[in-house]
């Protein structure tokens, strides 16, 4: 088997809008032949998206019911705890699940406690054998070699859709921004997960203009997630209609076509897609999905629904680490320095309240008043 991580049949827009056009079954056709040579066209690597900390986002996408600034059903959380990330990892795991994505609404990185606890969350997930992947905003390489260092296999950050589209979706960041994310995840030598969305009011050149978004980095995504957008009410894109099931086809379709190796992921939006929808996103190289009834805050197929899709399909859940070793995770130095500093703290205190024992002192009783 060749190395083809881009296929050099098709280079420009032209192309690839004429490729995205092809009658369908045409279009499927060719995209299930790549998809035999690169892929086990029988394995589906059920992935699950759990919101690690959830709305309040500062940001302005335009999509998406976690920014603080629309009003929405969404109630905003702080940071779950590394022992309920890894109690819900055992269930997702337990359910045919071998890759845990975890997101945080956050603009960016910051260097605090929170980041302290994705790590440990890394860490642990990594250490029960799934692929981990993050999608906490915008990072530095330094961040980016933190995560890497506890075992993050993969880093998301999606582009969602053409440069020139994407200021009608968002303004608080630059299109420019997010490549500059997804190339400190690469010089970490993290696997990058990058994709888009459709249906948001796009015009097919957009579609294609993210692919070329990719086609233009000296290596293109690992994996790529397809996502038909999910209109949430109070959000700015609450009345798009919603994609026709075609459009999914086709982008998944042209995705695996342009991009033979990565793994196209079938992502948000299969509430809306039925299962014959589905198996042709399938047939023409869809090679994820995500499982579970939540993807961050948004409705998904339940677990249930997915087996029996599965055996009917005859589709076998894909082992974790088909494309890349599984990472080890290494102790952090700022947990374990802090870490010390506590244990230090804690020791000199406890010193400190013996030795004026020793010395005649009681410490203050507090008398509360009923
Ligand atoms: S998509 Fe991410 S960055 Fe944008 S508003 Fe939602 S949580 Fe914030």
């Amino acid at each position: 088997m060749t190395n083809m991580k881009i296929n050099p049949t098709y280079s420009t827009k032209e192309q690839l809008i004429e490729l995205y056009n092809k009658p369908l079954l045409e279009l499927v056709f060719e995209a299930a032949s790549i998809h035999r040579q690169y892929h086990n066209p029988r394995e589906v690597q059920m992935s699950s998206l759990l919101s690690i900390k959830t709305g309040g986002c500062p940001e302005d996408c335009g999509y998406c019911p976690q920014a603080a600034r629309y009003s929405t059903d969404v109630e905003a959380h702080k940071i779950l705890s590394v022992d309920s990330v890894v109690e819900q990892a055992n269930n997702a795991k337990a359910n045919g699940s071998s890759r845990l994505c975890m997101g945080a609404a956050w603009r960016e990185v910051r260097d605090n406690r929170d980041f302290d606890t994705v790590i440990e969350m890394v860490q642990a997930v990594n250490n029960m054998g799934m692929e981990v992947c993050a999608t906490l905003g915008m990072m530095s390489e330094d961040q980016a070699k933190r995560l890497k260092n506890a075992g993050l296999f993969a880093y998301n950050h999606n582009l969602d859709s053409s440069k020139e589209f994407y200021g009608d979706i968002i303004s608080t960041r630059e299109y420019d921004e997010r490549l500059e994310t997804i190339e400190n995840a690469r010089k970490a030598g993290l696997t990058v997960c990058s994709g888009g969305i459709i249906g948001m009011g796009e015009a097919v050149e957009d579609r294609i203009g993210l692919l070329m978004s990719y086609m233009a980095m000296e290596t293109p995504p690992e994996s790529i997630p397809i996502n038909a957008l999910v209109a949430v009410e109070g959000t700015p894109l609450e009345d798009q209609k919603p994609i026709e099931q075609w459009e999914m086809i086709r982008m998944v379709a042209t995705s695996r076509i342009v991009f033979p190796q990565s793994v196209i992921r079938l992502s948000a939006g299969r509430t809306k897609m039925n299962m014959e929808a589905q198996a042709m996103c399938f047939l023409a190289g869809a090679g994820s999905i995500f499982a579970g009834d939540k993807l961050l805050t948004t409705p998904n197929p339940e677990f249930n629904e997915d087996k029996e899709m599965f055996e009917i399909l005859g589709l076998i859940p894909k082992a974790p680490f088909k494309e890349g070793e599984q990472p080890i995770s290494y102790p952090d130095e700022k947990i374990e320095a802090r870490k010390a500093a506590e244990a230090q703290r804690k020791e000199e205190l406890e010193k400190a309240s013996r030795e004026a024992r020793s010395n005649g002192f009681e410490p203050r009783k507090i008398i509360v008043n009923s």
